[in-house]
Formats: structure tokens, C-alpha cells, sequence
């Protein structure tokens, strides 16, 4: 196994570095970078960039509209991507519901939903989760009832992320209850504008409204918007996580945050010298340096394996445990940096264009926020806890 890029992998970098570099906005990049808002109408900006180069849908199949990379070309191009400050691929769509219609949905579903997805007409949002099923997902209990060339759905999904800009849902609902929990699931198409539907904000422990609750009263929903066949959603709904669950390392995430603390320490002082001399806070970020070239170096040996046909088992849960530790630590360390001055939340600090008193370094107004909203990466795309199960089973045999 060879762990180095080869010589056409280098050039392909250079590549991708020359698009960034050409057509990532400077103003995204910044914001990004310095841990500030993004609107709906940025993310939107950079989709289309990548859209019109031919780079958005990179897990499809060139004859979608995907480039046709390797599992190399698209790890460089995601972390390279992440160390420019690029804003992340809303994935709801383009790497979640889009490889499902590619494998399982109707020539129909295809030639209609996958172009919108592509051209940004249609944005998702992923309706998997309720109130007492999360890690037990196959509990959910949002029912759809068939009425005639409808199915009409009620119940609750929630943590819906951005289910507030999203005009298209895709949801897990319970079709049959007569059968083993999980073989009585389908997977629904549905309209966010659908009469009896209320989408009503979660602001969660940073002050941010990134999530939703999600209530169906009566909804309406074509029969043709079901996905595959009826009471077969399940297995639908693995085939997406597996999706959901690609580049979980975020190697590139952590590379960019470690490179934002090294400069924060050293704008700080403590005793006269700046912070990044401190013994003990030195200690601490080279200790995360060596965890992320280790696992830097488990991804890599990850993908050579399914460059060589391989399938990641295990290794997934690893690299999604590994890196969410990773990224929390960083965050971790950047608010103890910023120390007091990460205390006050000035709300609008976080907006661009604020131009009210700084307070501290620039790394401060987004050190706290940054912090708790990083708490989420150990839950969702299956907890750290689910994916220690996983691991022993796989594994240990347990
Ligand atoms: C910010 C954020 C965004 C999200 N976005 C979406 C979204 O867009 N769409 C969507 O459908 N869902 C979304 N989710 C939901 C996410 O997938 C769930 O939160 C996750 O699956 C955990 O489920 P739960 O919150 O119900 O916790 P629970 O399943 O109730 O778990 C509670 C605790 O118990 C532990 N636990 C549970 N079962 C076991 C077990 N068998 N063994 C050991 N420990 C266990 C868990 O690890 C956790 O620590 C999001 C969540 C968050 C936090």
C-alpha cells in the first residue's frame, strides 16, 4: 500500500488549487475562515460555481452530471476545499437523496429531480429523525396513509438542519405497522409547501437557528413521490447513510481550524510572551497536531484499501469517532485561547460588515459559538457512542 499521492493526483491538486484560487470568493472565504454567518444566498453562490465547473455532484456517476473522479481525487478535492475556507456542499441534496434517486428511484424520479438538484431549483432537507427515534431510528412513527393517488402523512420530524430554506423534504415514514419495525418504512418525496405543514425553529446552545422541528398535519403527498417501493424505505435509508457518512474525517476542517489556533495563540499573551509559548498550551496543540496526522494517515490507508476494491467497515466509525474528537478539541482549545475574551456572545459580531467594537483578537467573536456548535458533530451522522457499537461488533465480534 502506498500512502503518497501519485504524480497524476499532485497535478489534479493543482487543479483544484487553481479553481479555488480563480473562483472562490474572497468574501465566502473569509467569512468562513473567520467563523462568520453564512446567509442562504452564499451557500447557494459557491453550488453554483461548483455547478457550472462541473465539480458540485462529485459521488455521481459522469452520466448524472458527476465528474467521474476516484476516491482520491475527491478526498483532495474536499480537504483542499476546507483548507481554502470554501463553504461545505449543503449535502441534503447533492450527497445524500442524489445517490439514492441514482440507485433506487424511477427513470421518471431521475430525469425530474436530479437537474434541479444540480441547479440549485430545488433545495432539501432531511427528514430521518423524531422524538424518540434518533439512534433507534427505526421507531419513527410519522405515519403515511394511502388515499387513493395520495399518501397522507401526519407526525413530527425533527432537527431538521436548514429545513427553513429548504422547499423539498425527504422524509422516512411508517407505511405499515403489522411487521418487523423496520420493514414497515417508505421513503417519500414531499413539498415544503404542501398545506399542513409548519416548519418551527430549534435555537440551539450557540444562539444559532440551524435546525427545525418539522410538523405534518393532513399532508398531502403524490404517490408518484415515493421512492423505490413501499415498506422498502429502510433500506434506502442505510444506502444514504452510507453517503451521509463520507469524508466524516473532515481532515481538511481540522487542518484549516489547527492552522486559525497556532495564529490566535500567537496573537495572545499571557506573562508578556504570546500564548503559543506557554509549555502547557504548546503541549496541548502539538498533541492534536500528532492526532491529526494520524488520522490523517488511517484516511489515507482507508481509501487506498477501496482504491483496491475494498469496503470501509469499520474504519468509518473510527475516522467519524477520530475526527469529531479532533475538530471538538481545536474548538476546545481556540475559546480557552481567546479566555475572557470569549465570554460576551456579541450576536452581531457574526454578521458581515459588523462594525462595532471589536472585542479582542478577530478570532474571538466566533470562539465561543464555534465551540458549542461543534458539540453536534459527535451526535449526529450517528453518534460517537452508536459508532463504538458498531466497532465492537464489527470487530470484536460483541
Ligand atoms: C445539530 C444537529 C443536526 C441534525 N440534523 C439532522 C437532520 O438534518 N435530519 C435528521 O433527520 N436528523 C438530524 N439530526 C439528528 C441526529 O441524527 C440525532 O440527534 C442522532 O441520531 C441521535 O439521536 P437522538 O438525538 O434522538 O439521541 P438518542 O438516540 O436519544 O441518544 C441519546 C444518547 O444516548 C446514546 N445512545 C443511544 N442509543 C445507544 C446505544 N444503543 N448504545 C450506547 N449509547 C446509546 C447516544 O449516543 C446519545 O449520547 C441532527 C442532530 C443535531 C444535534
Amino acid at each position: 500500500m502506498d500512502l503518497k499521492f501519485t504524480a497524476e493526483e499532485e497535478a489534479f491538486r493543482g487543479e483544484v488549487l487553481a479553481f479555488l484560487n480563480e473562483r472562490l470568493p474572497q468574501r465566502l472565504a473569509s467569512k468562513v475562515s473567520n467563523g462568520r454567518h453564512l446567509t442562504r444566498e452564499d451557500m447557494a453562490q459557491w453550488h453554483a460555481i461548483l455547478h457550472e465547473k462541473g465539480w458540485l455532484a462529485n459521488h455521481w456517476p459522469r452520466e448524472y452530471g458527476g465528474p467521474g473522479w476516484t476516491a482520491v481525487q475527491k478526498f483532495i478535492f474536499e480537504n483542499e476545499c476546507a483548507i481554502a475556507g470554501a463553504p461545505r456542499i449543503v449535502p441534503f441534496g447533492v450527497n445524500m437523496l442524489g445517490p439514492v434517486l441514482i440507485k433506487y428511484g424511477s427513470e421518471a424520479q431521475k430525469r425530474y429531480w436530479l437537474p434541479r438538484i444540480l441547479d440549485g431549483s430545488d433545495w432539501w432537507c432531511q427528514g430521518y429523525s423524531e422524538p424518540g427515534a434518533g439512534s433507534d431510528l427505526a421507531s419513527l412513527r410519522t405515519a403515511a396513509v394511502r388515499d387513493g393517488g395520495h399518501y397522507v402523512v401526519n407526525g413530527q420530524k425533527t432537527w431538521t438542519t436548514l429545513g427553513h430554506y429548504a422547499n423539498r423534504i425527504f422524509c422516512l415514514v411508517r407505511t405499515a405497522t403489522d411487521v418487523r419495525k423496520q420493514e414497515g418504512i417508505s421513503f417519500l418525496l414531499i413539498d415544503m409547501n404542501t398545506p399542513g405543514i409548519e416548519v418551527r425553529p430549534i435555537v440551539t446552545l450557540d444562539g444559532e437557528h440551524e435546525v427545525n422541528e418539522v410538523f405534518f398535519t393532513d399532508v398531502r403527498v403524490p404517490v408518484a413521490n415515493l421512492v423505490g417501493e413501499e415498506n422498502r424505505g429502510w433500506t434506502y435509508a442505510k444506502y444514504l447513510l452510507t453517503y451521509e457518512r463520507t469524508n466524516i474525517a473532515g481532515v481538511g476542517f481540522s487542518v484549516a481550524a489547527l492552522a486559525r489556533l497556532k495564529r490566535a495563540a500567537q496573537k495572545i499573551t499571557r506573562n508578556g510572551k504570546p500564548l503559543a509559548e506557554d509549555p502547557q498550551f504548546a503541549a496541548r496543540i502539538a498533541k492534536v497536531e500528532i492526532d491529526l496526522e494520524n488520522m490523517k494517515t488511517t484516511n489515507l490507508r482507508v481509501i487506498a484499501a477501496v482504491a483496491g476494491g475494498g469496503v470501509p467497515g469499520a474504519e468509518s466509525s473510527m475516522l467519524k469517532i477520530r475526527g469529531t474528537e479532533i475538530r471538538q478539541e481545536i474548538s476546545s482549545l481556540l475559546r480557552r485561547a481567546m479566555g475572557p475574551y470569549a465570554a460576551p456572545f456579541v450576536e452581531e459580531a457574526l454578521e458581515e460588515g459588523y462594525a462595532g467594537d471589536a472585542i479582542g483578537p478577530d478570532e474571538a467573536a466566533s470562539a465561543a459559538a464555534q465551540y458549542f456548535n461543534n458539540r453536534k458533530l459527535s451526535i449526529f451522522g450517528g453518534s460517537n457512542e452508536i459508532q463504538k457499537n458498531i466497532i465492537s461488533k464489527m470487530i470484536l465480534g460483541l
